[in-house]
C-alpha cells in the first residue's frame, strides 16, 4: 500500500493530495493582520493611535519618509504561513503559489483596487537560475491585473536575512532599476512613451521584513515617473510592539 503524501506544513498525511501539497487545516490557520494597521507599511498599530486620524502611521514610518504609499500583507510571517512560503520558495512547490496568490487577491483587494498593473520584485539573475523561478512573479500572475516585469536587479546584494534592520536599507540602495522596454521584447514598444508615467502600480513580493527591498524598488519606480506605488506581500514580519 502506498503512503499518502504528507502536508508540506504540518506533515500529517493529506486527505486530498490532488488539492495541493498543503492541507486545508493549515491554510485555515492563516490569520489576517487585523486593523488598525499603519497605512504605509501595514504593521499593526495600538488602537488608541487611530481614533481621530484618517491615516495613521507607525513610529518607523513617521520617522523616515517612505517611497511605498500603501503596503499590506495577507498575514504575519509566522506559523503555517511561514511554512507554506518556505515550501513554495525553497522546495519549489509552485502550485502553492496559485493559492497564495488567490489569498493576496482577496485580502489585498483594497490595495489592488484602481491600480494599473502589478510589478514583481525581481531576483538577481544568479538567484533566479538557482531557484528556477521567481516566487514574486508567480504570485503576481494571479492577481487579475496586468503584470509588468519592468524592474531589474542591477546589483547582487548579500542576503538580507543575515543583516540587522539598520543595514538593510543601505544594502539594497540602488540595487534596482526600471528597464523599459524589457530587454527580451524589442519591437512594438520602441518609440512609445513609458507606460509607467503617471501610473499607479502595486509591487508584489513573498515576504516583507523591514520593507527595505520594497522601498528601494518603489524609489526606482518613482524616479521612472510612477505616480503611486503600493505594495502587497504574502507575509510581513511583524516586529515586537512597543
Ligand atoms: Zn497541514
Ligand atoms: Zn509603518
Amino acid at each position: 500500500m502506498l503512503l499518502a503524501p504528507a502536508c508540506a506544513c504540518c506533515r500529517r498525511p493529506l486527505d486530498r493530495p490532488s488539492d495541493g501539497p498543503v492541507c486545508e487545516a493549515c491554510w485555515q490557520t492563516i490569520r489576517p493582520i487585523t486593523p488598525p494597521v499603519c497605512d504605509a507599511c501595514g504593521d499593526p498599530l495600538p488602537s488608541w493611535r487611530t481614533i481621530s486620524q484618517a491615516a495613521a502611521f507607525c513610529p518607523r514610518c513617521r520617522r523616515r519618509p517612505r517611497h511605498v504609499d500603501r503596503g499590506r500583507a495577507v498575514g504575519e510571517y509566522a506559523g503555517a504561513l511561514r511554512d507554506i512560503i518556505h515550501a513554495f520558495k525553497y522546495d519549489g512547490r509552485r502550485s502553492i503559489g496559485r493559492r497564495l496568490s488567490a489569498l493576496m487577491r482577496d485580502r489585498g483587494a483594497d490595495v489592488l483596487a484602481g491600480a494599473d498593473c502589478v510589478v514583481p520584485v525581481p531576483l538577481h539573475r544568479r538567484r533566479r537560475r538557482q531557484r528556477g523561478f521567481n516566487q514574486a512573479a508567480d504570485l503576481a500572475a494571479g492577481l487579475g491585473l496586468p503584470v509588468r516585469t519592468v524592474l531589474r536587479r542591477v546589483r547582487a546584494t548579500p542576503s538580507q536575512v543575515a543583516l540587522p534592520a539598520a543595514r538593510r536599507h543601505q544594502n539594497v540602495r540602488g540595487a534596482f532599476a526600471v528597464v523599459w522596454p524589457p530587454p527580451w521584447r524589442i519591437g512594438p514598444w520602441v518609440g512609445r512613451p513609458a507606460p509607467l508615467a503617471g501610473a499607479c502600480v502595486v509591487l508584489i513580493d513573498d515576504v516583507s521584513t523591514t520593507g527595505a527591498t520594497l522601498d528601494a524598488c518603489a524609489r526606482a519606480l518613482k524616479e521612472a515617473g510612477v505616480r503611486e506605488v503600493r505594495a502587497l506581500t504574502a507575509a510581513r514580519v511583524v516586529g515586537r510592539r512597543p
